[in-house]
């Protein structure tokens, strides 16, 4: 056990020369300061630096983004507890828990200041403490990363897999072609059931992405069905890690190799209004749906009445999908996918 006190703190501006001190065929932990709290305590994430004995690029991997998503935190520790010396070149930075409040509220954000931390990247240094994270982590990647991982999961109503990449389709359109190139064989790497393109939503990879850092983010497990399946999806999370490892050139291929998953661009989201009734959905992940089919409804339970969602575009049901039938207001229902 390692006590706290003996952990060097370290600032996002004096990371990248610190990694450097990191002697070659080592390791380090240190404690990542990104932000101070409303009563002025520090805010800091525990990162692991892995050097190998030769040179190559540097890879971040963070998980705990939103502070309820405990699968990535999980699978990223399987991971690096998988790992050994089975680096042969370059760095790995692991960064356990990216956002410190949110997880010690195990809430989505930070309940400081109710800010999502995936929709203000780069943030800003005199910013709230969630955009003083999002500041501290783009200065640290910037400034040291050639591939960012970003790791989720479902919280308990959404069973999720699929990953997303940067690329010209997301709301910022100004990623280079060969940022996209590489961002997708990353995303490959990975693999999943569902890499998606096109989707509505300023989130990791395009703000990475446009700051010129090859980025996927990866959404792999969660829902109700997380006590009977959580190994898989840890196991999943980390097979994906050492194949994105293994493309970069920084450690040996997998023995078991994932499929890539299927391209698809987003056409229609299924987002709940008001609250009526329990969700019910009545088709799975990778079913093929048409314009007026039922996704799902809303069931009354005091009066049996349904009401429908319906499909608004042709495709293929997305492997987001809300599984648990109490549902707040504005929830992601599911989504409708085209093959990109
Ligand atoms: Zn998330």
């Amino acid at each position: 056990v390692i006590e706290d006190s003996q952990i060097e703190m370290v600032r996002p501006e004096s990371f990248r020369e610190f990694v450097s001190s990191v002697a070659a065929g080592s390791h380090a932990d240190v404690r990542l300061v990104l932000g101070a709290s409303p009563s002025g305590a520090r805010v800091a994430s525990p990162v692991r630096i892995v050097r190998a004995a030769t040179d190559g690029p540097t890879l971040f991997v963070m998980s705990g983004v939103h502070g309820d998503e405990a699968g990535g935190p999980l699978g990223l520790r399987l991971f690096m507890d998988e790992l050994g010396d089975r680096l042969t070149a370059g760095t790995l930075i692991a960064c356990f828990v990216a956002n410190v409040p949110a997880f010690e509220h195990r809430a989505r954000c930070s309940l400081w200041d109710a800010t999502d931390l995936v929709r203000v990247w780069p943030g800003r240094p005199d910013g709230t403490v969630t955009e003083q994270i999002a500041n501290g982590l783009a200065t640290v990647v910037r400034e040291n990363a050639e591939a960012l991982v970003d790791l989720h999961c479902g919280t308990p109503a959404l069973a999720e897999n699929w990953v997303l990449y940067a690329n010209s389709r997301s709301p910022i359109d100004t990623i280079d072609e060969a940022v996209e190139t590489r961002s997708l064989d990353l995303a490959k790497a990975f693999g999943a059931d569902q890499i998606i393109r096109g989707h509505p939503w300023l989130t990791t990879v395009s703000a990475f992405g446009s700051l010129g850092v090859p980025t996927i983010l990866a959404e792999i497990g969660g829902g109700p069905d997380w006590y009977a399946n959580h190994e898989s999806y840890l196991t999943q999370m980390s097979q994906g890690l050492s194949g994105v490892l293994a493309h970069l050139g920084m450690a040996n291929p997998p023995s078991i190799p994932r499929s890539a998953g299927d391209q698809f661009d987003i056409a229609q989201e299924l987002i709940a209004g008001q609250v009526d009734g329990l969700w019910q959905p009545v088709v799975r992940p990778g079913d093929q749906v048409t314009v007026g089919q039922e996704v799902g409804a809303f069931v009354n339970p005091a009066t049996g009445h349904r009401s429908l969602v319906i499909a608004q575009a042709e495709g293929t049901v997305m492997n987001p999908m809300c599984t648990w039938p109490h549902v707040e207001p504005r929830q992601w229902l599911a989504a409708v996918g085209v093959r990109a």
